[in-house]
């Protein structure tokens, strides 16, 4: 009996999900969870595949338990859960792929070193990313360990889409629009083509809002554009992020407020988005439970720009066919999605709202000339179906 794990380490969560495969060798989910507020007061919360809570930790005194620490107690209770299963590999999500990884693989020295590399590029995320590969790696040095890129599954975009408009030598310097959120986009094509496989072969925009949020134009099941670039900031306004933003304000605060890049950086990604527009929160749910007219704006501002990029990536696809969400926003928050979708209504969007406020899989009225969808993302069995796919070529 075999068993496959994947782990999706960001900065103050570690998601995780245990896999068994059945007899066709497909993973079976057999628990997942999450260990949360790591660095504050972390605890660990797994569930069996019909919701009931198997283990619920918490650590006294855990604020200074690091990822290393958290994963050791984690790997402890999995080997007992997983007691007579052997494990094949661990998958994890790594967000930067950068240029040269474009599928995924097995970790080594090598790779680590290059993806080491990419870590500016991806600042809330690759460093926890490869830290858990780390840790593993002191634990278990035998069992192989292997990365799936976020940037993966916009690779192979048509060139035009992967072009910044500066100087022609950057982009071969690496400095070009990657994409992100490619397991989530990956997962979700895969399932739009089983619900409704004619929307799926046609154009459609999947909108994947949760903290980090971005949108991927899609034709055929595979990306054509998206609006994250050359990092994760760009795109969306997103729960800390500011999205896309004209780089002449990059410049005036260093070069006319003289913030360090350091602290232009550090406000970027952590002081704007909905909590720098709300001063409230960057938790969509807790903006929508404020009286605070800048929470109203914050959320009145996320609308607006998914709205305007969702424009602008229908005319990428030249036309819509289907709209799907996914992400802590797009699969819970049915006023977001409301709006969302009353600003696209010239493009054909008319949503039924019974279906909505039920975050129905299907939202859109049968009258509507697209299709919409709700549909809950799983990076985790990406990940697994991902890292199978390499144990088996590799054996
Ligand atoms: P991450 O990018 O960290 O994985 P999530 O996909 O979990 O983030 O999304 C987090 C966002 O989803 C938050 O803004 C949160 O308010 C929102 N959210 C989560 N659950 C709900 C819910 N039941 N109703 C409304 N919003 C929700």
């Amino acid at each position: 009996m075999k068993a496959v794990v994947s782990l999706n380490s960001g900065s103050s969560s570690i998601k995780f999900a245990l896999f068994t495969l059945d007899d066709e060798g497909a993973p079976v989910l057999s628990a997942g969870g999450k260990i949360e507020g790591i660095g504050i007061a972390p605890r660990l919360v797994a569930r069996s595949v019909d919701g009931s809570v198997v283990l619920d930790r918490d650590w006294a005194g855990g604020v200074g338990l690091g990822h290393a620490a958290l994963l050791e107690d984690l790997f402890g209770w999995a080997g007992g859960h997983l007691e007579g299963y052997e494990v094949l590999a661990i998958g994890h999500r790594v967000v930067h792929g950068g240029t040269d990884f474009a599928a995924p693989r097995r970790v080594d020295d090598a790779l680590l070193a290059a993806l080491e590399t990419l870590c500016p590029l991806a600042p809330l995320h690759q460093p926890h990313n490869l830290a858990a590969i780390r840790a593993i790696a002191a634990l278990r040095p035998d069992l192989p360990q292997i990365a799936c890129f976020d940037t993966a599954f916009h690779h192979d975009r048509p060139e035009l889409a992967t072009r910044l408009a500066i100087p022609r030598e950057l982009h071969a310097q690496g400095i070009r629009r990657y994409g992100f959120h490619g397991l989530s986009y990956e997962y979700i094509a895969r399932r739009l083509a089983e619900i409704d496989p004619e929307t799926a072969k046609g154009r459609v925009i999947a909108a994947h809002l949760g903290n980090g949020a971005s949108l991927c134009a899609m034709r055929g099941g595979r990306s054509v554009d998206t609006t994250m670039g050359f990092t994760a900031l760009d795109g969306l306004m997103m729960g800390t992020r500011c999205g896309s933003i004209d780089p002449g304000v990059v410049l005036h605060l260093q070069t006319q407020m003289g913030m360090s890049a350091a602290e232009v950086e550090q406000m970027l990604y952590r002081k704007s988005g909905l909590l720098g527009v709300s001063g409230v929160s960057s938790d969509m749910r807790a903006l929508s439970e404020s009286a605070s007219p800048d929470a109203e704006e914050a959320i009145a501002l996320f609308v607006w720009r998914a709205a305007r990029e969702a424009g602008a990536l229908i005319a990428c696809i030249e036309g819509l066919d289907g709209l799907v969400f996914t992400a802590g926003i797009g699969e819970n928050h049915a006023a977001v999605r409301a709006r969302i979708c009353a600003r696209l209504a010239w493009a054909g969007i008319e949503i039924d709202a019974d279906a909505n406020a039920r975050n129905a899989e299907r939202i859109s009225t049968p009258g509507s000339r697209i299709a919409v969808y709700v549909i809950p993302t799983d990076e985790e069995r990406m990940i697994a179906l991902h890292t199978l796919n390499v144990v088996k070529a590799a054996a």
